[in-house]
């Protein structure tokens, strides 16, 4: 089995639904791996993206991680006729050396994505099972519906509080019970009103997280803590600069309820620090760590037990990005719970379209591999990146 193509395609990815909000300039890389293998007169092609929240990877893509994937003689599976994930990664990361994460972590992770796909659709199952049956776990298990919460909040340029409150009755009518909003950027009083209005649209502070991030720094971080305490948020994200380990250690020494922390973590070796001096408790503190900016998810597994082997459970993860890659690995590797974007950062963010969440929770698509084609405009995205090519 050989990789014949490797596509990339920078794009442009907002924050918010409406167009009329001027999207911030954040990017992203769309991949396309077209295979060897040929079912139904076609190729078999896996698809992924860079996820959210970091920049596009085409440079490092094109120049470094594609040409080993098209340089492998092989790197198929035998059981599937497929490609193996992690022959595949081994391929990828031939001749890096540790450190120096840079965003390199970001590229491997968006190409390790559509490595995933393809391996899952020449398997002929949804990624979720795929996965489960590899690493042996109980399919059973990893088809229960996953716990899920609904990312946004983001401020909005005018008449913040109203739409901010129309935005958690929107989730909430969806079939949401939690939400996550972000704050920092404002002063403490527009900030803590964010989370009352929020809150009750959600019927409890007990249902909403909110995401800092990373604006306060010494001077402000505790003051934030201690405003927000009474609150009981379900959780606290991105409170200080990733890798001011004291500050986090710090705020969490004084800061009862749950604290998140690590999105801007990119593999083991940063997540080893984050765990030894971050102050984080594994009673009930939160793991975001981003599969796919971590490498993709031979590393975040890694990552997963190296967490264990420090006393953490696997449910304190809760991977960002808000896309149907996170919700799979969530089912097959028995974590806490995914976030979903259900209307920011599209196309990527939020469920397929015939998608639905109950009760605060969700399964993985049935479609072969991640199930991208389940979202319309995904699929037409990624047929015209085949199509057309980068
Ligand atoms: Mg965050």
């Amino acid at each position: 089995m050989k990789i014949t193509a490797v596509l990339e395609r920078t794009l442009p990815i907002s924050r918010y639904a409406d167009p009329a909000i001027p999207p911030g300039g954040l990017d992203t890389s769309a991949v396309a791996i077209v295979t060897d293998l040929v079912r139904d007169g076609a190729p078999v092609v896996g698809y992924g993206f860079a996820s959210i929240g970091r920049f596009a990877q085409g440079g490092l893509i094109r120049d470094r991680f594609a040409p080993r994937l098209l340089a492998a003689a092989d790197l198929g599976d035998a059981e599937t006729g497929g490609p193996d994930p992690d022959r595949a990664w081994t391929a990828m990361m031939a001749g890096e050396k540790p450190g120096s994460h840079g965003e390199r972590s970001v590229a491997v992770g968006a190409l390790d994505m559509a490595i995933w796909d393809v391996a899952a659709k020449a398997a002929g199952l949804p990624l979720w099972r795929y996965l489960a049956r590899r690493l042996g776990r109980d399919e059973a298990l990893a088809a229960a519906p996953v716990p899920v919460y609904a990312g946004g909040g983001y401020y909005y340029p005018t008449d913040d509080r109203a739409r901010l409150r129309d935005e958690m009755a929107m989730f909430r009518d969806a079939g949401y019970t939690r939400a996550k909003i972000k704050l920092g950027a404002a002063g403490l009083t527009e900030d803590t009103g964010r989370i009352e209005t929020a809150a009750e649209a959600l019927g409890g502070a007990g249902n909403l997280a909110v995401d800092a991030v990373y604006s306060y720094g010494a001077d402000t971080a505790m003051t934030a803590a201690k405003a927000y305490a009474p609150y009981g948020l379900w959780w606290f994200e991105d409170i200080c600069d990733p890798l001011d380990y004291p500050l986090l250690a710090e705020v969490a020494s004084a800061y009862g309820p749950p604290i998140a922390a690590g999105e801007a973590t990119f593999g083991t070796a940063d997540a080893h620090n984050l765990l030894r001096y971050g102050g984080l408790r594994a009673d009930r503190d939160i793991l975001l760590f981003d599969i796919a900016h971590c490498y993709g998810l031979p590393e975040y597994i890694r990552m997963i037990e190296l967490a264990e082997g420090m006393g953490w459970n696997r449910r304190s993860f809760w991977p960002h990005g808000g896309h149907l890659f996170t919700l799979h690995a969530v089912a097959a590797l028995g974590l806490g719970g995914a976030e979903v974007n259900p209307h920011n950062f599209q196309p990527f963010g939020g469920l397929t379209d015939d998608g639905v969440v109950t009760g605060g929770h969700a399964t993985p698509p049935e479609l072969p591999g991640i199930g991208f084609e389940g979202r319309a405009a995904l699929a037409d995205l990624f047929d015209d990146l085949l199509r057309r090519g980068a």
